[in-house]
């Protein structure tokens, strides 16, 4: 079966001003790669516009009229986010194009899926843009997952910023998982290997946050030791990827040190826990990376693994990732949400 690849060069409209990272040749850099040479086995798809209701179940209503209402306009929304004519078109394009991934994947119309989207979403909380995030897309393509009839939806977060506002949308929730790693204390702030979720959903929010200049082996620790099993013990029906390329090496807004390998090895383990779980049911969302070129290799690499390849990660992890784990293990030892061992 089929990878699944959910597109769109009106995305390139959304442009937040000159010099911002999070500038529309990060998305153009990817396609262009895949345009050069088009990867084996996938299928590409132009989304629709998420509707209201599929906005609405994650954002409230006047806050989704607010960004609407700016649709043709440039605004600043906070320090780092802004608005240009095309914005709000491309944020329901991207948000719809999660869903269409979801879509294409549970009806097992495809194998797994690649939605190539920006603006990111996973900074975007409830009722405010964040972090070059306007609409929470993960957040939206679980809620249709949940709506489609998955009953529980892990959501992964590799990005090297904590998805804050992915974590606050599902912290009291027990049929949404968000487990992510990432660097810390580092921009935004929250994401400590002690927030595990609040009230139903204690337990069901899973943090590793560990100092910058970790690896490639020092993540294959997170995946191994934290990440797979609590996911394993969720037993999700559908895996989300916030997968965001900041972690890498080359990145220029973060201190992580991981490689083409890594991300092909990260993706590579969320495949096999996909295999074991539901079916190969996984969705990638594209979040972060700045560096054009190590974004497009990188995005590469995820789509050979969703297309079959399988990557380890290295050995010879140091000594801050086993520390980071076991925290985030204790946490959710004293939330009484105990972790199988590894
Ligand atoms: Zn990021």
């Amino acid at each position: 079966m089929a990878t699944l690849i959910t597109t769109d060069r009106r995305l390139l409209a959304h442009d937040p001003g000159q010099g911002h990272p999070e500038s529309p040749a990060r998305l153009a850099a990817v396609l262009a790669d895949l345009e050069r040479a088009p990867p084996a086995g996938v299928v590409l798809e132009a989304p629709r516009p998420a509707t209201e209701a599929e906005i609405e179940a994650v954002h409230s209503r006047p806050y989704r009229t607010s960004l609407q209402a700016l649709a043709g306009r440039r605004a600043r929304l906070d320090q780092d986010t802004a608005m240009s004519e095309g914005s709000w078109d491309a944020a329901c394009l991207a948000a719809g194009a999660a869903v269409g991934a979801v879509e294409g994947v549970w009806s097992g119309r495809v194998q797994n899926a690649f939605a190539l989207v920006r603006p990111p979403g996973h900074h975007a909380e409830p009722a405010r843009a964040m972090g070059f995030c306007l609409l929470n897309n993960a957040a939206i393509a679980a809620e249709a997952a949940r709506r489609a009839g998955a009953a529980r939806v892990l959501i992964l977060d590799w990005d090297v910023h904590h998805g804050n506002g992915t974590q606050n949308i599902f912290a009291a929730r027990p049929d949404v998982l968000y487990a992510s790693v990432h660097q810390y204390p580092f921009y935004p702030g929250t994401g400590a290997n002690d927030e595990v979720g609040s009230g139903a959903g204690k337990g069901f929010t899973v943090n590793c946050g560990l100092p910058g200049g970790q690896d490639d082996a020092d993540y294959g620790v997170v995946f191994h030791d934290l990440l797979l099993p609590a996911a394993r013990a969720f037993a999700p029906d559908l895996v989300i990827v916030s997968a965001g390329f900041d972690p890498h090496e080359r990145d220029p807004l973060a201190d992580m040190q991981v490689t083409d390998r890594g991300f092909a090895a990260m993706c590579s383990a969320v495949a096999e826990l996909a295999d074991g779980a539901c079916g190969g049911k996984l969705v990638l969302l594209l979040e972060g990376g700045y560096d054009l070129e190590a974004l497009a290799t990188s995005v590469r690499a995820c789509l050979e693994v969703l297309g079959g390849r399988r990557e380890s990660f290295p050995s010879g992890a140091g000594t801050v990732a086993p520390r980071a784990v076991a925290a985030t293990r204790a946490a959710l030892q004293a939330a009484k949400r105990p972790l199988p061992a590894s």
